[in-house]
């Protein structure tokens, strides 16, 4: 499998419901580009975020309506601390 670096870091729509599903390599790129806008900032506690390692990426819409994959999208994801990131899956 080659390396596809065209449209790098732009999620490209790879499902018919509109969902977007990243790459391990343009997922890394989304993470650093949710943690920027965010300021590096947690969306929930608004705790700062030091490190890249010490924030998640969060999935606001979960599965659901029989969706069989994770939306990938910009507008899906949210950087959390890794407090909040547990809680949020704890439940
Ligand atoms: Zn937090």
């Amino acid at each position: 499998m080659s390396i596809d670096t065209t449209g790098f870091g732009l999620p490209k729509p790879s499902h018919a419901a509109g969902f977007v599903t990243l790459s391990a390599v343009e997922y890394k790129a989304m993470r650093l580009r949710v943690y920027r806008e965010q300021g590096g900032h947690c969306a929930f506690c608004g705790r700062k975020i030091y490190r890249l390692s010490d924030g998640e990426l969060h999935h606001i819409r979960k599965r659901k309506m029989g969706g069989g994959s994770r939306d990938d999208s910009r507008a899906n994801l949210e950087m959390l601390c890794n407090s909040c990131h547990r809680r949020e899956h704890n439940q």
